[in-house]
Order: structure tokens, then sequence, then C-alpha cells
């Protein structure tokens, strides 16, 4: 891999190895763009195959971060870290404190938080070393209410576009996930009257949203083809792929999944088939509006503030998306880029405040 090429084809700022030999500590910690700030984005633990697949990750995952706070509207720019390793067997107090330590050195360019395999006590052992973190339990805590609140307020937007109000009394919404975002995503739309068919592979939480919100249960392999105006992932990644694109009979696709589209063309291919698709980093983006209210002292009402005006970026993709003829997927992207490229002379390490 010819990494300076790939940094500059992508516009990357700075990329870091990490290794420390009493800990076996691997970590790469990549900075996309801090041009609106700081570069905010999770620590993710994985047992890659290769270091070429940590760095691949690392670099993609760090440049999605600069997409979706600069979509949130966030003043932060786009990182990410990986710590190479199985974490079953690495994580351990001494790793977390050496890995702040690095995290520290960088002087707050880089701001660490949970991601896949690391939890809130992992991120109190960063801290302790560290003030550049966030997602601290005695903070900002699960950031999962607030994702489905943003959620929530996306849907809605999505439906005034479609059907020009916002009634989901007459709606027939399917659920895909009931996990943390999923199951409250649901009582959102119950409480406003939506009929709900959902799915999930734990039969308990299909139990619970069954008894609970009067949902109707429907088999995980059908959920693509159910009937409905309204499409929710709120499970994995690439729910929008080759064997599902044509079984959809909703008029939006709109859910908290990371990756919703399994290749970027199905962004374009939805828009073909007039289904509106609300990109995923954008209305899932309460998650790190949440976390990031803790760099100003953390306030829930503040963070739920912030978090529904996920409703105007949503807006705001559409009308970019008509006026453009483009992808709502392409639209957000070039949203985002709108706010980095104003503001591109700002990047952190040209603005040393010591000198
Ligand atoms: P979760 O693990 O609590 O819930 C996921 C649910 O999906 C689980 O109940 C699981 O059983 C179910 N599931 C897994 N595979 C399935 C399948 N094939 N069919 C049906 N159900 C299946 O996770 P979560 O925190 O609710 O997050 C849900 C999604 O939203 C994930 O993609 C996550 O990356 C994304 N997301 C979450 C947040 C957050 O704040 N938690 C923020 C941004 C994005």
């Amino acid at each position: 891999m010819k990494i300076f090429d790939y940094l500059e084809q992508r516009d990357y700022e700075q990329l870091i190895f990490c290794y420390h030999r009493d800990t076996d500590l691997k970590a790469i910690i990549c900075i996309h763009d801090t041009t609106l700030g700081p570069a905010l984005g999770g620590l993710r633990i994985w047992d890659y195959k290769s270091e070429e697949e940590a760095i691949i990750d690392v670099l993609r995952l760090a440049r999605g971060m600069t997409y979706k706070n600069a979509a949130a509207g966030l003043d932060l720019g786009g990182g990410k870290a990986v710590i190479i390793g199985d974490p079953a067997k690495i994580k351990s107090r001494e790793l977390f404190y050496v890995f702040g330590k690095y995290v520290n050195s960088l002087g707050g360019r880089y701001i660490t938080a949970e991601d896949m395999n690391t939890t809130t006590e992992d991120i109190a052992y960063i801290n302790e070393v560290t003030d550049f973190v966030v997602g601290l339990k005695e903070k900002s805590g699960n950031p999962s209410p607030i994702t489905a609140f943003g959620v929530y307020k996306g849907i809605l937007a999505a439906v005034n576009e479609v059907y020009g109000n916002h009634d989901l009394a007459d709606k027939v919404i399917s659920v895909q996930g009931l996990g943390m975002v999923g199951y409250d995503v649901c009582k959102y739309l119950h409480e406003a009257g939506a009929k709900l068919y959902v799915t999930d592979i734990d039969k308990d939480k299909v139990t619970r949203a069954v008894e609970m919100l009067n949902a109707t249960a429907v088999a995980p392999e059908e959920i693509y083809s159910q009937s409905c105006d309204i499409f929710v992932p709120c499970a994995m990644g690439a729910v929008v792929n080759a064997d599902t694109v044509d079984q959809f009979k909703c008029k939006i696709i709109a859910g908290s999944a990371n990756n919703q589209l399994a290749d970027e063309k199905y962004g374009e291919i939805l828009r073909e088939k007039g289904i509106l698709y609300i990109p995923d980093y954008v209305i899932n983006s309460g998650g790190v509006i949440n976390v990031s209210e803790e760099m100003k002292g953390y306030n829930k009402e503040n963070a739920m503030a912030k978090a529904a005006t996920i409703y105007d970026s949503v807006r705001r993709i559409i009308e970019i998306s008509k006026q453009d003829q483009i992808s709502t997927s392409k639209a957000a992207d070039r949203m985002a880029e709108a706010r980095i490229t104003a503001m591109k002379t700002n990047r952190s390490f040209d603005t040393n405040p010591q000198k």
C-alpha cells in the first residue's frame, strides 16, 4: 500500500503508529481533518488479519468522522484510533493507560471515545492520563437514547418531504433491530401512532416490542419485502445491497445503522426507484452530538436540542439532492464538504497558540 499516495488523494493530515513493548500496544491513530476543530472519533479494538487491514480501517473510519462531524454542524474534525489484537485477550488497564499517553501527546488534536469493543470502563482508564477523551460514564453516558431521538427527528423530516406533513398515525413502519437504539425509536414511533412491524434475531426483544408497543413480529429475512411506508434499519450495515434493493416496498429508508449502503451506487439506485434514503451518518449523529457536548460541560437538554437539528440537516440534504439531481448520500457529502471548504484555512496545526 502506498500510504502517502492514499493520504494525498483524500487529504489526510496525520497517521500515527504507537507501539509499547511492555504492554504490546499496537495502535494506530489517524487524524483526517482538523479544519473545523479537534479530530473526534472513537477507539476500536479489532483482531485485524494484517497491519494493512488495520491501516485501511483507521483511515476510512477517520475520514468518515470528518463528514459525520461536519454534517452534524459540530466544530470538530475527524479522527479515529484502532488497537490491533483480540479484545478478549489484550484489554488491560495498562494498555489503555499507555494508549492514553499517546493521545495526550497529541495535545488535543485528537479526542478519543468509545467504539467497537471499547467500554466506558476502558475510556475511564484512558482518562487517568488524558483529558482528551469523551463518552465518560458520569458525563454524557450511553448515547443511544439521543441517537434514537435524532433518528426520530430525521424520520419526521423525511415524512414531511414525502407526505407533506408530520403525521405518523396512518403510517406503517418496519424496524430491523430492537437494540439500544431501535427499541427507543420504536417507542417514539408508537407514541406518534404508527403501526410497527419489527424484527430482531433476539426473540425476547421482539416479544417485548409486540407486548409493549403493539408491534407485529416479522421474520428477519422478510423485513426487506414487508409492505410499509418507512423502513428503519437499526441493526447492521450493508442492508441496501444487490439482494435487498429490489425487495423494498417502502417510500423512505431512515435508520441508525452505520454504513447502510453496501456500495455508494445504491444511493443513486434508491433515488431512481423513488425511495428517499436518509444518509446514515447524518440521521445517526445524535450519538456523536451527545458525546461532543461533554467538551462544553455536559448538559442533556443541550444535547437533545442539538440532536433535534438533525431535522434541519435532513431537510437541507433533501434540498441539495433535488436541486443538484444527485442522491441524498452524495448531497450529504456535499453539505459536509461545503462546511469544511469554507473554513479551510483553520487547521489546528497551523494555529499553534504558543507561537
Ligand atoms: P445493539 O447491539 O444494541 O442493537 C442491535 C440489534 O440488532 C440487536 O438487538 C441485535 O440482536 C439485532 N440484530 C443483529 N443482527 C440482526 C439481523 N440480522 N436481523 C435483525 N436484527 C438483528 O446496537 P445499537 O446501539 O442499538 O445500534 C444499532 C445500530 O446503530 C448499529 O449499526 C450501530 O452501529 C448504529 N449506531 C448506534 C449508535 C448508538 O448511539 N448506539 C450511534 C450511531 C450508530
